[in-house]
Order: structure tokens, then sequence, then C-alpha cells
């Protein structure tokens, strides 16, 4: 059975370009009836805090990546990791290193001068040599000839010369495991059968693979994915906008939108782009994985989440877009969400993101009477405007239908045809008392949205 995993660094928020690997981990462990796991890999106790872990499960729990069982620290396996090297001294597969810093810098000095590979004089030496009271770190005898070839699913075969490749430390002086003999342990023991992670990743899988063979592991398979470029093709950085999930959702970004974009970002299939996940579940395949780095399009995002913005229900989308109006200093009482959701299907077509809702339903909730200013108001300054407005509103009290905003539209075009008017001349007008000129979908619509007892109110405002 397939076993995936996830296994962040706990940084402070779950970085995009995580957030992609553990999809693709997700993905393929679930549409195969496989197990994905997640791994905190929390070692570096001076960075560690229970915060950063939560941005990393919150993260994850918003796209909708649910792991099995509990989450492992991998710093709580620590005496594992220092078993299984004691195992490897014991093979006679690792060594005991008494090198101090000091000697260590100079040896590795002298290695770069005479650009040969770094070696401990301690590999070779004789054990009956050593200094019983002084500290050691474990060391990894790697092979010094051939070459070490990691068949990886997705960049092929990558060959390494064993002599580019120096006797990494296992276990520090202080006891402490490094990060390649824990992810081999913590893969091991956790049955992970596929690694699939960031191409950064790339020179650990050969020193990994060593060790697996060295403890006579089966090794999993390997599949490193091009990291996420930013739109300039420079590997991402800060300066390219957001690095975590959470600024996305922040921005108004629904997890089913994100998603799909991160999923297309680095893996295609044909030139599908809307891809649900469900369809994602029955076509993603490590296979078809892209060898070359993708770059983040911010456009191209929010195409995908507009899509995925006009597939909520009206209902839904009212709820989902509510936060975002309230932080821009609208209260919405139950009146307001009720306009909320009438406006939804106009809002919906006009929204990529549910922020966008700020602007374009901005006109749902003005303070009355509308300030109207400027050209905004140069409709309502013409010769009988405002008087055209009152006879509009005395129309919409008594007969209009207000359950639908085509009703509306068409009770407004009939009023202009029987005055002899074009609707350009009685749109704006009315538009301009209705929105003070703010974005706004057909009159129609905009009525329907606003109410009866608000488009009235509006129109009376201005009515002369
Ligand atoms: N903790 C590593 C990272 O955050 C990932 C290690 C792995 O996937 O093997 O980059």
């Amino acid at each position: 059975p397939v076993v995936t995993r996830f296994a962040p660094s706990p940084t402070g928020y779950l970085h995009i370009g995580g957030a992609r690997t553990a999809l693709f981990n997700w993905l393929y462990a679930r549409a195969r009836g496989g197990r994905f796991l997640l791994r905190i890999e929390d070692t570096d106790r001076a960075r560690h805090n229970e915060a950063a872990v939560a941005a990393i499960i919150d993260g994850l729990s918003w796209l909708g990546l649910d792991w099995d069982g509990e989450p492992v620290s991998q710093y709580a396996r620590r005496d594992r990791h220092a078993e299984v090297a004691h195992a490897l001294l014991d093979k006679g597969a690792a060594y005991r290193c008494y090198m101090t810093p000091e000697e260590t810098e100079a040896a590795r000095e002298r290695a770069r001068a005479e650009q040969v590979r770094f070696e401990s004089p301690w590999r070779d030496a004789d054990p009956a040599r050593a200094p019983a009271d002084r500290p050691f770190a474990v060391r990894f005898k790697a092979p010094r000839a051939g070459e070490t070839i990691v068949r990886d699913a997705v960049q092929g075969e990558v060959r390494f010369p064993n002599d580019a490749l120096d006797d990494l430390i296992l276990l520090r002086s202080d006891g402490a495991p490094t990060y390649n003999l824990a992810v081999v342990v913590d893969d091991h023991d956790m049955g992970v059968t596929h690694v699939v992670r960031g191409d950064d990743h790339l020179n650990n899988a050969a020193r990994q693979q060593q060790i697996y063979e060295a403890l006579g592991w089966r090794v999993p398979v390997f599949a490193h994915v091009p990291l996420i470029h930013g739109p300039d093709g420079k590997k991402l950085s800060k300066r390219h906008g957001a690095l975590g999930v959470e600024a996305y959702r922040d921005d108004g970004f629904l997890p089913e939108g994100l998603a799909n974009y991160l999923l297309r970002l680095g893996w295609s299939h044909g030139d599908d782009e809307i891809i649900p996940r469900e369809r994602a579940l029955e076509w993603f395949d490590i296979a078809d994985i892209n060898k070359a780095p993708a770059r983040l399009d911010f456009e191209k995002l929010r195409h995908v989440n507009a899509h995925y913005v006009r597939t909520l229900t009206d209902d839904a989308f009212a709820e989902k877009a509510a936060p975002f109006i309230e932080a821009a200093g609208h209260a919405l009482d139950e009146e307001r969400r009720a306009m909320l959701v009438r406006a939804a299907p106009f809002l919906k077509e006009r929204c990529a993101t549910l922020k966008d809702v700020v602007e374009a339903g901005a006109f749902l909730f003005l303070a009355r009477p509308l300030a109207v200013e400027g050209k905004a108001a140069k409709p309502l300054q013409k010769e009988g405007a405002r008087a055209l407005v009152k006879d509009v509103a005395a129309l919409l009290t008594n007969e209009a239908d207000w359950s639908d905003a085509a009703a509306l539209d068409e009770a407004l075009r009939n009023f202009a045809e029987s005055r002899g008017l074009g609707f350009g001349q009685v749109g704006p007008a009315l538009r301009a008392a209705l929105t003070a000129g703010r974005p706004a979908p057909g009159l129609g619509e905009t009525l329907y949205s606003l109410g009866r007892a608000e488009s009235l109110a509006r129109l009376a405002d201005q009515a002369g």
C-alpha cells in the first residue's frame, strides 16, 4: 500500500510550495487507498514553537488536506535516531569522530585547497586509539568509489560521484541527530513508500539513499518536484508577494481555487485548467509532474479562483464574503446580509476573490442619503433628471414586481418607452441616485439587490 508524507519544518506558516508538495502527496495516497502522514520536522529547538506548528496544521486543514493518525514530531523520536546511529556504528558503517570544530575547519580548508573530499582521520583509525574521555560525533562511512544513482520519478536517473559526498555526521557530539539521519529513520519507521518533495532536497536524496543501503532498508520512490519560481523566473521569495497560504486566504482566495492553481503549477493534464478535487484524484500521477520549474502567475490564480467563486451557492458566497465586508468597516445587520444574498448572483460574476466584494459590493452598503458628488452627480444635474427619478420611484412603488431583477428592468424599459425616451436618457440618473457612481450590476439587478425599501428610499432622497 502507498504511504506518503508531508514533512514541513515549522517556519510559522504553510509555504505555498509546501502546500503544493502536501497536495501532491495527499492526492497520490488518497487516490490509491493509501495513507498520507504528517511529520513535523521540529528538531530546531531554538526556533521551535507551538504557534508555528499550528500555522501548518491550519493551512493544511483549510486546504482540505487531511492526514492519517497523529502528526509525528521528529524531535520526539531523537532516541530512536540515536539508536539507529549506534546500529550503524556496530555494523561498521559509521565511526566515532573525535575531531574538534577547529580541526574540522582546518581539514575542510585543506580539502578545498587540494580539491579532494574532506575526510576525518578517524575514519580508518584503530578504535583502540580512541580517547575515552572526549566527546565524539558519529559519522557515516560513505562509500569512496563509484557513484550513487538516484532513480527519481520526476528527474530521472541522477548520478552522484561518491567522491563528492563526504562522510556526513549522523549524530552530533551533543547526541543530537542530524537531518539526513532523522529523515531516513522516520520515513522507514513510518512505512513511507513514496517521498514527494521539493528538488532542493535532491542532493540529500543521494546521502539518504546511502544510509538506507547501509542499513539494508528499502529505498522509497523519490520524486523531487521543481520549486515554484516568481513571475520573473527567480526562486520564489518574499519580494514576489505572499509565501504562506494564510495570506492567500486573507486575500479572499478559496481553498478550492488555490489548491487547483497549485496543482496545475508543476503538474498538468492536457490543457485542463479547472480541475476540481474529484478530477484531480482521478488524474493525478507522479509521472506527470513537470520537470521544469513553474512560475507563479497571479492573474492565472485569480482566473482559476474566479471559477470557484462562481460555483458557490448564493448563501455560501454571502457567508464567505461577509467577513471581508466587515473587515472593510461595514457592519452587516440582517437586512444587509439579505441584500448580500440577493446581490450574490451578480457579485459572483464580478469577483475573482472574496475580497473583491469590498469594491464590487460597495454600492450595497452606502449610508443614506448617498453623497452623490463630482462626476457621479452629473446625470442628476441634467434638466428634469430629478423629476424623472421621482416618477420612477412612484412607478416602482406602485407596480413593480420586486421578486426578480429582469422584471424590474422590464418595468424601467416600459417606463422609458411610455415617455418616448431612450433608456440612455433615464438610466444614468437612476444609477447615480442608487449607487453614487459606484461599480454596480445592471439597473434591474441593482434595484433587486438593494430591495424595495432601500431602493425607494435612495430614489426618494435624490428626487426633485
Ligand atoms: N523538512 C524539510 C523541508 O521543510 C522536508 C524534508 C523532506 O521532505 O524530506 O524542507
